[in-house]
């Protein structure tokens, strides 16, 4: 049959955490599903959804419908209690609103199929559960760190504890967990930031969040689906790590990025790829790319969400300046983040010398820069959407992380897929990475001994493979198929049950 006709009956509903890292990835799972044959509606804040409204939606047949999260002009937060009442609005109003979503769905004949939901999006599951819905989780995070959050709320909890409390052996205890040991061995500063002892002040907000995730993932009846955007080839080893315990059933799906930047298919879709803040066309960075030599330019970009400090920064103007060569450096607008709150800073001191010698922009189409030939290295946060787009693109990395799970990432980019050289946060006394210590980095990446070359033979690699996996018949694109599959069989049987509700 058909395929796409087999999907046709599919209705996905979406509901991705209200920021750019995770609706990125959601969107391109959608556009996925789209041409799959399935239907999808999409799930944002008012806030996001204003922000997305120039992005063509509707010529993809995707529905993005808003809700407010009781904050429709953005969320800051600069206490992590203002961050616990901000998750239960958003859950209390979500849950509403996605309640009556589904039941009034059902009665318009166009009832739900699948409920599928990123990370601190557990209401949503729950309430397809009351349902009994399909749910699957989409993790928006490498399967590495899938597996340590895993272990660590199943039986490894105290074990990790006791090998991070000691901030003097961050860098030397030796964490070796099932399925990753002995080919994955992790040191504390490879750790996931919301398993360090208060790593930032928002730590046991999160940690709860991600507990409660976990102990939903437990309570399913048969496997949890859990897809991820992250390929076989690239975490063979990860994605078995867990799937002994028989409960989950793990679907690498990724990368999640527009098949515009994959494969040159589909090039109207590039303005739809997810990009939910626009970069300004008065930026001219596209021409100012064009006007380089071939791998000669540095990308610098930390992100939508984390916020560097202006002494930081200093060290990393002095780094571009002193590497001598071009460079593109993304300094994102007071303002333009979720969940924390910025502080008015003065600007860096040799601002004037850097606008001369490099670009600055507030923001960009990361994947077109990351595509153009000109780039020749990308200094990141080492955030997971990034990480997945500068190896699809082919391009080295400075890795240069700050929280969350970015340091785990840092530490696969440099020690398994080489396709990088990582700062060390370890240098400086008030933990700034000085400007010396990028350099050196710089220099490896950019330059032509045998590690810059070893790099980007690496990264070369990665990239046919990542492109290879969303192919038809590549292994990503075969597991989406088969995750399609799996639901519409379990339609088939709760058909019915649903209804009685
Ligand atoms: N991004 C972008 N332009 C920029 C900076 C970032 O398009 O100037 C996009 C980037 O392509 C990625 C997302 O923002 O898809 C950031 O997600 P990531 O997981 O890398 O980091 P986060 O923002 O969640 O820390």
């Amino acid at each position: 049959m058909n395929m796409v006709r087999r999907h046709r009956h599919h209705h996905f509903l979406v509901v991705p955490y209200p920021v750019q890292g995770h609706i990125n990835p959601a969107l391109q799972f959608s556009k996925r599903l789209l041409s799959f044959g399935a239907n999808v509606t999409f799930l944002t804040t008012l806030y996001m959804h204003r922000r997305m409204s120039s992005t063509n939606s509707s010529t993809f047949g995707l529905s993005i419908l808003p809700f407010s999260d009781g904050h429709d002009a953005g969320f800051t937060a600069s206490a992590s209690s203002e961050y616990s009442l901000y998750f239960s609005e958003l859950r209390r109003r979500g849950t509403d609103f996605v309640t009556d979503l589904i039941l009034s769905n059902a009665q318009q004949g166009h009832p739900f199929t699948c409920v599928v939901y990123t990370l601190l999006q557990t209401w949503a599951a729950e309430v397809a559960r009351g349902f009994h819905l399909p749910t699957a989780l989409l993790w928006i995070q490498p399967a590495t760190v899938f597996d340590i959050f895993y272990h660590y709320f199943h039986g490894y909890g105290g074990y990790i504890d006791g090998k991070t409390s000691d901030p003097s052996s961050y860098n030397e205890a030796i964490i070796e967990l099932p399925g990753l040991a002995p080919s994955l061995v992790l040191a504390p500063r490879d750790m996931p930031a919301f398993l360090l002892p208060l790593s930032s002040k928002f730590t046991p907000v999160m940690f709860t969040l991600f507990e409660e995730q976990f102990r939903y993932l437990d309570m399913e009846t048969k496997p949890a689906m859990v897809l991820l955007n992250t390929f076989e080839e690239l975490e063979a080893k990860a994605l078995r790590a867990v799937d002994d315990k028989l409960n989950l059933n793990m679907m690498p799906i990724g990368p999640l990025i527009s098949s515009a930047y994959l494969d040159g298919r589909d090039l109207n879709d590039a303005s739809f790829g997810g990009d939910v803040f626009h970069s300004s066309d008065d930026d001219h960075y596209i021409e100012w790319l064009e006007s380089k030599a071939e791998m000669s330019v540095v990308y610098v970009s930390f992100g939508s969400v984390c916020v560097v400090p202006k002494k930081q920064m200093e060290e990393i103007a002095r780094a571009l300046l002193d590497c001598g060569g071009p460079f593109l450096w993304v300094i994102r607008e007071k303002g333009k983040v979720e969940g924390r709150e910025e502080e008015e800073e003065e600007e860096l001191s040799c601002m004037e010398e850097v606008k001369m010698k490099g670009k600055i922009v507030k923001w960009c189409s990361q994947v077109e820069v990351l595509s153009h030939r000109s780039l020749g290295c990308f200094v990141t946060h080492c955030g997971w959407n990034s990480v997945m787009e500068s190896l699809v693109s082919g391009v080295p990395m400075v890795a240069f992380p700050q929280g969350v799970e970015q340091r785990t990432n840092a530490k696969l980019i440099e020690d398994v897929w080489k396709t990088g050289v990582r700062v060390d946060h370890s240098v400086n006394e008030e933990g700034m990475v000085e400007a010396d210590e990028i350099g050196r980095c710089l220099d490896i990446v950019m330059g032509n001994g045998e590690k810059g070359n070893e790099l980007r033979k690496n990264a070369e690699k990665w990239k046919f493979l990542g492109r290879e996996a969303v192919k038809e018949g590549g292994s990503s694109n075969k597991n989406l198929r088969n995750f399609l599959d799996d639901v519409g069989e379990e339609c088939l049987l709760n058909e019915g049950v649903f209804f009685i509700k």
